[in-house]
């Protein structure tokens, strides 16, 4: 399939806010639940394992006029929320038998008790992802709580709580999805004139609807699709782009800034989507064993939910998600992380990338990015590499102002090589 068709239907699933290949999925499946998955990360392995579809959700962007939505919260909050109680009452989520709301940060939790009172009969589930970084305690917590999810789920769905066997095999869709999009990352680094950032971006939130599966051959034949692009770079500065992991700016917003002379060779857009770095379980291709992964000291019961370690061939799973968890996720300003690290990480990732600079692009009131801006370009600054701030909201319409910044930001660098 030609890139342009692949993006052209990715755009369509993008627009699409009822989720109607949700409800086509759901036809298809009959008896099996779709469950809503709110920012930034929950582990989509243990819905799929449990038998549902999981199905991230972003807000409305900038395509749905708030009405009821406002009444729910106060002013000074980002607009995410808002545009989520929106999707709800006016009925564009009922495809969704249920929602996750991670523990993201205040917005998300409170957001959980609006949905408790206003979706009567849904499942509604608050998980408490670690912040005791070590895997005998937050990892402990965590898997504990990862096989109460996954039998809820499972519940929901009609069936017994996944066992070893079922979660590896999930986990392996996931592990090859994660190949896929660091192909991806891959090519964007090396040639990014190849790969625009609208249609990377695009391509990512149809992960946010399509079943896992569907969406690794999508990556798959998109990567391959573009490296036979007849495309020349162009003189523009490459940044990494930061702080835009939850509330989603619009996509217009994400054209103009490759159009002001930037190519966006890394970001955290949709982060959820990629939290986790390389494989969770390492089976194939000489990466390892489950039986090796699970060998690593997560403390609580193995071999899944209720058996012994590996009584069903799958080592243990849950124990992997929660080290990959605690060990293996990408910096993110809604995990806990010792000082320092954050600012040290952003400058290695900028270096590596061969990055001229950063853009720091938050969602106006996101506590989460905003507070860590400031140790973030503090690290920046010792470093010598440049850095532009500006904040959005999913639904910003005017994007004059921020074509001229960073416009401004790649001239100067291209000028002086500095900002
Ligand atoms: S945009 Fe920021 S403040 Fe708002 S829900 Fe997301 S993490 Fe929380």
């Amino acid at each position: 399939m030609e890139a342009e068709a692949i993006v052209r239907r990715c755009e369509a699933l993008y627009a699409d806010l009822s989720l109607g290949s949700v409800r086509e999925w759901k036809a298809a499946h009959p008896g099996r639940p779709a469950v809503g998955l709110l920012p930034v990360y929950v582990p989509r392995e243990i819905v799929h394992a449990a038998g549902a579809l999981p199905v991230s959700l972003l807000g409305g962007g900038d395509q749905i006029d708030i009405v009821k939505g406002d009444a729910s919260f106060q002013s000074y909050i980002c607009h995410l929320p808002r545009s989520m109680v929106e999707l709800s009452l006016t009925g564009r989520l009922d495809a969704l038998d249920g929602f996750v709301f991670p523990s993201t940060c205040d917005v998300i939790r409170n957001l959980s008790g609006i949905f408790q009172m206003t979706t009567r009969g849904k499942y509604i589930r608050y998980l408490d992802l670690p912040q005791a970084m070590d895997e005998g305690t937050g990892g402990a917590f965590y898997r504990r709580d990862l096989v109460a999810l996954a039998a809820e789920i499972a519940r929901l769905a009609g069936r017994e709580a996944p066992g070893d066997e079922a979660l590896a095999e999930s986990i392996r869709r996931y592990d090859r999805n994660r190949r896929a999009i660091a192909a991806l990352w891959a090519v964007r680094a090396g040639a990014p004139w190849l790969v625009a950032l609208d249609e990377t971006y695009l391509l990512m939130r149809a992960g946010a609807v399509l079943p896992v599966e569907a969406h690794t051959e999508l990556v798959e034949a998109y990567t391959a699709a573009v490296a036979g692009r007849a495309r020349k770079p162009e003189d523009r500065i490459r940044v990494v782009v930061v702080g835009a992991f939850c509330e989603q700016p619009p996509l217009g917003l994400l054209r103009t800034l490759e159009r002001s002379g930037c190519y966006v060779v890394d970001d955290d857009l949709f982060l959820g989507a990629r939290w986790v770095e390389g494989d969770v379980l390492a089976l194939e291709e000489g990466r390892g064993s489950v039986a090796e992964e699970s060998a690593a000291p997560v403390d609580g019961p193995k071999g899944g939910p209720h058996g012994p370690p590996g009584s069903d061939g799958g080592g243990d799973p849950y124990g992997a998600l929660a080290r990959a968890y605690i060990g293996k996720s990408l910096v993110a300003s809604t995990r806990y992380q010792p000082d320092g690290r954050r600012g040290e990480d952003l400058v290695r990732r900028v270096r590596a990338l061969k990055a001229d600079g950063v853009v720091f692009a938050a969602p106006s009131f996101c506590d989460p990015a905003l507070l860590d801006q400031p140790p973030l370009q503090k690290s920046l600054s010792e470093a010598n590499i440049p850095f532009i701030t500006f904040k959005y909201a999913e639904n910003t319409g005017q994007f004059q102002s921020i074509r001229e910044q960073a416009g401004t930001f790649s001239d100067s660098i291209k000028l002086w090589g500095e900002a």
